[in-house]
């Protein structure tokens, strides 16, 4: 394809969205297909001419959009939502016809300047205090790596980066069992260990228990080792707790420890001040991350990691070899010194376009209806025969277990998740709670409307009867 058939072929992808969009109710939300199904219809072998865009444009019609699952269904309750916003759809789209690598200022002068004034007006809208600056991620793992990195350079003196860890204490970092695999993750490709990445028990409430965390540190340093730092949680994948932030960070302060906190899903919500509680004292953190992507609306990938200082990432992370100068500008923001890959899209331009076409406001609502419909679909799930909730509504996530009299609970709360994502209708996924098999529902689609909530109930109890 040639630069002038862009704008007949541009064209045509807008109306194919677009009729994407208008159509997505109508889909099965979970792709209806078996292993190697869509690789069978490929040829084997790359093609050595040039093939014509109609060809390939029909070929894509024929065969991805039913292998898709379909993450902008209005009926997606699954994992969590990655929420694209059309606006955002447009403005990645933009981002994608400049093709720019935003490593140095210099290299997207606007895609850096337009970064910090995003990650600014994300830290105003979140509530956090003037001087937590940021840099937007790919991703939410991509940030806890970085956390990591720094929580062990800052505890090593950043003799790491320089001489390895060899001769060196053991450094050991703590989180509560609650908190991302993304974590697990990060401690190994830190090098720190995943046996040294030391869960703390949890209070009632499935929060990261600051006492236990306070003599988890104390026989540690006892034994000889080095803690580098805590990772707290805010809105747990699994079922959505949070840890009591502001008690656990007094500890971790008493110690001296680099603390992040990972608020990759929840994050979003702290739009709303009345939620903002269920992170109160996070002001004390020294890292958090959030997730735009997620709930918020901006298109994936879109990844906020503030930091109350970021001296100490820069210095963990930044290399500027001769042919990275911007010459004469020795002071400029480069925001590839801020985090792992060189090269970088310009993320911030889908964030800019998201907040200004919808304001605040209209975010907020949606997050709070999203928690009120949550609440409705667990009380309507709890009030039907057989089911039973296994955790309550934390922000907009509840789990919940199909118990028909007689049955396993597990085996039979699996097969009702079986015939839910084969009907297609809505889509739900699972997780493991206190050894129980578990239906994990999340409402957070952008465009989600309470009546797809409240069906999503209706087929629960559909499913239910014969399987009961
Ligand atoms: N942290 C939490 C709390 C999450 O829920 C997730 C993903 O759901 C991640 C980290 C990883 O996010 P990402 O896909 O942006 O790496």
């Amino acid at each position: 394809m040639k630069r002038e058939d862009y704008l007949q072929w541009a064209e045509r992808a807008a109306r194919w969205g677009a009729n994407y969009l208008a159509t997505l109710r109508d889909r099965p939300v979970r792709a209806q297909t078996v292993p190697g199904e869509i690789a069978a219809m490929l040829p084997a072998e790359p093609p050595e001419e040039p093939e014509d865009m109609q060809t390939i444009f029909a070929d894509f019609e024929r065969i991805v959009p039913d292998g898709m699952t379909h993450w902008q269904h209005p009926r997606f309750f699954a994992y969590f939502s990655a929420n694209a916003a059309p606006v955002s759809m447009i403005a990645e789209n933009l981002t994608a016809v400049m093709a720019a690598q935003c490593m140095l200022w210099q290299t997207s002068p606007a895609a850096t300047e337009i970064e910090t004034r995003m990650v600014d007006w994300m830290r105003q809208a979140l509530g956090l205090p003037e001087g937590f600056q940021g840099v937007i991620q790919d991703s939410a793992t991509t940030a806890n790596v970085c956390a990591m990195l720094t929580m062990r350079e800052r505890a090593l003196g950043w003799r790491g980066n320089d001489s390895g860890m060899a001769g060196e204490k053991q450094l050991r970092v703590y989180a509560s069992p609650e908190t991302h695999s993304s974590i697990d993750k990060a401690v190994r490709i830190a090098g720190i260990g995943q046996q040294h990445l030391v869960k703390v028990p949890t209070d009632g409430s499935w929060a990261l228990d600051p006492g236990a965390l306070r003599q988890a540190i104390a026989a540690d340093k006892a034994a000889g080792f080095l803690p580098a730092g805590v990772v707290l949680c805010v809105g747990g994948t699994s079922i959505g707790v949070s840890d009591r932030v502001r008690e656990t960070i007094e500890v971790a302060r008493a110690y001296d420890l680099f603390v992040h906190v990972d608020a990759a899903w929840a994050g979003s919500a702290m739009i709303c001040p009345e939620l903002r509680e269920l992170w109160e004292g996070v002001e004390g953190a020294d890292s958090i991350v959030f997730n735009p992507h997620k709930w918020l609306g901006a298109q994936f990938d879109c990844s906020i990691q503030f930091l109350a200082d970021p001296e100490p990432q820069v210095r963990t992370l930044g290399i500027r070899p001769d042919y990275l100068q911007t010459l004469g500008q020795s002071e400029i923001t480069n925001y590839s010194e801020w985090t792992i890959p060189l090269g970088r899209r310009f993320r911030a331009l889908k964030l800019w376009f998201l907040l200004r076409a919808h304001g605040l406001e209209d975010l907020r609502r949606r997050i709070r209806n999203h928690i009120a419909w949550a609440e409705e679909a667990a009380a309507g799930i709890a009030a039907l025969d057989g089911f039973r909730l296994t955790t309550k509504c934390h922000f907009s996530l509840f789990t919940f277990q199909y118990a028909p009299d007689g049955e396993d609970a597990n085996v039979a709360t699996e097969r009702l998740l079986q015939a839910i994502n084969d009907d297609g209708r809505i889509y739900l996924t699972q997780t493991t709670h206190e050894g129980q098999f578990v239906i994990r529902f999340q409402v957070g689609q952008f465009d989600c409307r309470r009546d797809d909530v409240l069906l999503a109930v209706e087929v629960l109890r559909e499913l239910a009867a014969p399987l009961g």
